[in-house]
């Protein structure tokens, strides 16, 4: 299998193209993507499956449609079967059962080279003997594009992704995140529809890989092309993504934006993956009103829910004290200073609290442990999760 993906030549996807938010599908609440109203959908998973033997099911009857111009990311711990996912949109698996389109054309079957994608691996794999610009121009030379509008794409993808005046150098020159920006250059230059994105960022270090992230998103901005992004770091595709599905033992748990899914997941599993969330047992008890286990009563919105359900606020949303309408008495079991934030436990009747109190010069003192307190936070700040973990 060549690691440097599939080379035809991409449908002419105009850069810059797709720049607006919009409510085509993959359906999201918030917007703040750059997904054009209307815009086309480039990739269709319909039911796809994917077994290896008889025991594994590694993708278990995914469907999703994302739209032209989507940073679509795939998120989920390790095994929850999104490599496997983006292996087949690559051609690089087929699926047991389901299709898988890019536009209008059913892939399945096809090899990598015959579908209109590009991969970009951890592993970014440059050839050590090419210049950076001959690395960049490999897919093009081999499809024969004439030599001078090679050297002016070249020249063009080499400024994009910062590394303007490098094509002569040789990759080793380069530092990791300069490598990793000539895989980029390197699978973009041959415009595909779609370009797939394996842990790209995985192989560098905590700061360059931030660095990075706001650089991949800035690129895609600009080229305006299909990404999907398969990542364990919810923090990552938090900061890249418009959006993004949640994967969970081969399902998509949940698909949304990055904010739908922070300040309003629908399930145990994703409220606890995308940071931390403090979970409380009740009953719905009428519209807006949840009943807590030792009676108290929460106020929460509580549409589509019904019986016994979990509560969840963050810890952020928490306050030390009784100035928001829905009010726990108990005891501070930890406090930890973490700089920005000092991080309260406090153990009530329904379970232990998670508060951050923000260290800010208004903060107010922090309470010890075995201080008697009040948490409140707001009706607008909770939600309700399904206790169940699959969704309709
Ligand atoms: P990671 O982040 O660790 O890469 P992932 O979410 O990408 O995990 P997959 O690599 O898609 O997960 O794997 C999903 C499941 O399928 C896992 O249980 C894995 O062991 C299994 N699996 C993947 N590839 C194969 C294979 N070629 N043969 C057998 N089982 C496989």
């Amino acid at each position: 299998m060549d690691p440097r993906g599939g080379l035809p030549d991409g449908g002419g996807r105009a850069p810059g193209a797709g720049a607006a938010f919009v409510d085509s599908a993959p359906r999201c609440a918030d917007g703040g993507g750059a997904v054009s109203p209307g815009a086309p959908i480039d990739v269709r998973l319909e039911n796809v499956v994917k077994r290896f033997g008889d025991e594994v099911i590694a993708v278990d009857g995914v469907s999703v449609e994302i739209p032209h111009g989507s940073f679509f990311a795939l998120l989920g711990p390790s095994g929850c079967g999104k490599t496997t996912t983006l292996r087949m949109i690559g051609g690089f698996e087929e699926p047991t059962e389901g299709s898988i389109y890019l536009g209008d054309i059913d892939v399945v079957g096809l090899p990598p080279y015959k579908r209109n994608v590009n991969t970009v691996f951890q592993s970014y794999a440059l050839f050590p003997h090419m210049t950076i610009g001959e690395n960049v121009a490999f897919g093009l030379e081999r499809r024969k594009v004439d030599k001078k509008e090679i050297k002016g794409r070249v020249l063009e993808i080499l400024e994009l992704v910062d590394l303007k005046g490098r094509e002569n150098g040789k990759p080793k020159q380069l530092s990791g995140g300069q490598q990793q920006r000539v895989a980029l250059a390197r699978a973009l230059v041959n415009t595909p529809r779609v370009l797939l994105l394996d842990e790209p960022l995985g192989a560098l270090d905590l700061k360059l890989r931030k660095q990075m992230q706001l650089e991949l998103k800035r690129i895609q901005a600009e080229v305006g092309i299909t990404f999907v992004h398969v990542t364990h770091d919810q923090e990552e595709a938090m900061t890249m993504a418009d959006t993004i599905a949640v994967m969970n033992q081969g399902k998509i748990e949940q698909l949304g934006t990055p904010t739908e899914l922070y300040e309003r997941p629908k399930t145990t599993f994703v409220a606890n993956f995308l940071g931390t969330s403090n979970l409380l047992d009740g009953t719905v008890e009428g519209p807006g009103t949840v009943r807590l286990a030792d009676g108290t009563l929460v106020q929460v919105d509580t549409a589509g829910s019904s019986g016994h359900v979990s509560i969840g606020v963050r810890p952020e949303k928490v306050s030390l004290g009784d100035a928001h309408p829905n009010t726990l008495s108990g005891k501070v079991k930890e406090s930890a200073y973490i700089g920005v934030a000092t991080q309260v436990v406090v153990t009530t009747a329904v379970g232990d609290v998670s508060v951050f109190h923000q260290n800010s010069e208004a903060g107010g003192l922090i309470p010890a442990p075995g201080d008697n307190v009040t948490v409140s936070w707001r009706a607008d700040s909770g939600f309700v999760v399904n206790k169940e973990r699959t969704l309709g």
